[in-house]
């Protein structure tokens, strides 16, 4: 009988630990609080850049900059126009371009985004680098590390962590936030994330770019591009966001509507982008 009043209230506390995605609508476990993930992800940031060295190319540093600002704009927009104002104050919004020539980017919780100087060798326009900004900042508006460190925080310490019994949840929270970002993993920065969470920072990244007044077509390209045209050769960058023919097929499949939606023909001011910005309705699958 206790076995069962335990396992009822795990269930009751494991429903009430649920959010939902932003955009898709997607309910999803979140047992970290926002604080916790904003700080145990800013001092992983923090000691990251400590030993990064920034880019000396100053035209694309601009370009990172330029870029990002206007997805964060986009972001905040869609966030302040679709009652998630408590969202923004989350983000604190930083942009580098660091050296090495990974084919990488990536984008903390807390807005951090970090581009590698070897991506930008194949990335041609502002278009093209809001793909790759808008498919990373996805990620950190659906909070998909959270998510990630809360499976792990289940898998390893179960109902405990659930239901607060847990005596050094910090502890654990640092631990399971050490295998998340995977500091000095062969990927670099971030582990990969599920296709699950790939493909919904596909789809969101496109609706993000889209508000923020760019192109989505060029997505189709530059997967492409990324994918290698079919050369033996395959960028690191796929090793932590695998690129292959249903990637593309389903942003094929989402652009028209995406682009009827949330596209713009006139001018993309903030002002103008928030009045585009209407709720989603598609949810993934
Ligand atoms: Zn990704």
């Amino acid at each position: 009988m206790k076995n069962l009043f335990f396992a009822f209230m795990t269930a009751a506390l494991l429903l009430s630990s649920c959010g939902s995605v932003p955009i898709t609508g997607r309910r999803q476990l979140n047992l970290v609080s926002d604080q916790e993930i904003l700080s145990s992800s800013l001092s992983q940031y923090t000691s990251y850049m400590q030993g990064a060295k920034r880019s000396g190319n100053t035209t694309q540093s601009a370009m990172v900059t330029r870029v990002g600002k206007k997805i964060a704009a986009a972001t905040e927009a869609y966030l302040n126009a679709n009652g998630l104002a408590d969202e923004v104050k989350n983000f604190s919004w930083e942009f580098n371009l660091v050296q090495d020539n990974q084919l990488n980017a990536f984008c903390m919780p807390g807005g951090k985004i970090v581009v590698y100087e070897g991506l930008m060798k194949i990335i041609s326009s502002d278009d093209e680098l809001a793909v790759v900004l808008g498919h990373e900042v996805a990620h950190a508006v659906a909070k998909h590390s959270n998510e990630r460190m809360s499976q792990q925080l289940l898998a390893q310490y179960g109902a405990q962590v659930v239901s607060g019994a847990l005596s050094n949840k910090s502890a654990a929270v640092r631990s399971v936030a050490n295998e998340v970002y995977g500091i000095g993993a062969q990927y670099g920065m971030m582990l990969p994330f599920s296709r699950k969470h790939e493909s919904e920072a596909d789809y969101m990244g496109l609706i993000l770019m889209t508000i923020a007044g760019y192109n989505p077509d060029v997505a189709v390209g530059f997967w492409q591009k990324m994918s290698g045209g079919g050369q033996s050769t395959v960028p690191e960058f796929l090793s932590t966001h695998p690129s292959d023919k249903t990637r593309i097929s389903d942003i094929q499949k989402n652009l028209p509507d995406i682009k009827k939606k949330y596209g713009q023909t006139s001018t993309t001011t903030t002002k103008a982008t928030t009045k585009k910005v209407t709720k989603a309705t598609a949810v993934r699958k």
